[in-house]
């Protein structure tokens, strides 16, 4: 038994549902949707004796008429006007051949297709599937893969197949803090927490530069270190300061050394110039 090839789904082509296509041009419009039979005594006129479709856009060359597409390529060429508003005036359903419930004149069957829910398009999103016109809007906000969704840590709005990648890297998902205080965090205000509130971080003693040995401390006992050692803080001051006295008292000393040494510089260099 022979395995049925798989159906192959196609977008459907206005053009090729209208008219039968020979030699890769569309001629005569397809009979099969015609509301009726065409009577034997209008065949003659009605249908193309080269495409045997409906004339379409009828046209008479070297003595015959046919479709337009259908005559012969070399000779003069001109409209039945008659032939052409007859045909467009004649009763079809709609020309898919589905479910669809649509019926009026071969000339509006070109509007019609542009608004029947059965035509099947390609999602203009650029996805690649093929989707009835009733189920398009569905399928852009709800199933597409390249329907924009917001990412719901930061907002900012992505193809539904990035969306996966994106979370990976989104720096503003909440993360539980690193050292383990137990916050929710933005994984990008991460550094600003310990630095600035987690209880949990590592911080050094203000009085580290001034000579504290303490290392560091968690920053919730912080506090208490401080308080339980005011008086050897204070003494980490005074010191600090002392060396600042001895310092400033250096330094006052040699810019007054080199005032003096500079006027006596002058002083020479004023003799040299009066001798
Ligand atoms: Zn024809
Ligand atoms: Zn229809
Ligand atoms: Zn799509
Ligand atoms: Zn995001
Ligand atoms: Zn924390
Ligand atoms: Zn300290």
């Amino acid at each position: 038994m022979a395995a049925k090839p798989p159906e192959v789904k196609t977008a459907d082509d206005k053009n090729d549902t209208l008219f039968i296509k020979i030699d890769g041009t569309h001629r005569g419009y397809k009979k099969e949707f015609l509301s009726q039979n065409i009577p034997p005594m209008m065949e003659s006129i009605l249908v193309c004796p080269i495409c045997k479709g409906i004339m379409n856009n009828a046209t008479v060359c070297l003595g015959s008429i046919t479709c337009e597409t259908c005559a012969t390529p070399k000779g003069d060429k001109s409209k039945v006007t008659q032939v052409v508003s007859t045909v467009l005036g004649l009763d079809v359903k709609c020309p898919l051949l589905r479910q669809c419930e649509w019926s009026g004149k071969l000339s509006a069957t070109q509007e019609h297709l542009d608004k029947c829910l059965l035509f099947k398009l390609k999602c203009p999103q650029g996805c690649g599937v093929i989707i009835e016109r009733s189920k398009e809007a569905n399928h852009k906000t709800t199933e597409c893969v390249k329907r924009k969704i917001n990412c719901k840590h930061c907002k900012k709005p992505f193809n539904s197949e990035q969306l996966d990648e994106h979370l990976k890297n989104c720096d503003s998902q909440p993360i539980k803090c690193p050292d383990g205080c137990g916050k929710e965090v933005a994984k990008k205000d991460a550094a600003t927490h310990k630095n600035n509130d987690c209880p949990l971080a590592d911080v050094k003693c203000p009085y580290d530069k001034y000579g504290c040995k303490l290392g560091t401390i968690k920053r919730k006992e912080l506090m208490a270190h401080k308080t339980g050692n005011v008086m050897e803080h204070q003494d980490y001051i005074l010191g600090s300061l002392a060396k600042l006295e001895t310092e400033n008292a250096n330094l006052k000393k040699e810019l007054t050394d080199t005032k003096t040494q500079l006027a006596l510089r002058i002083t020479n260099l004023e003799k040299g110039v009066k001798k």
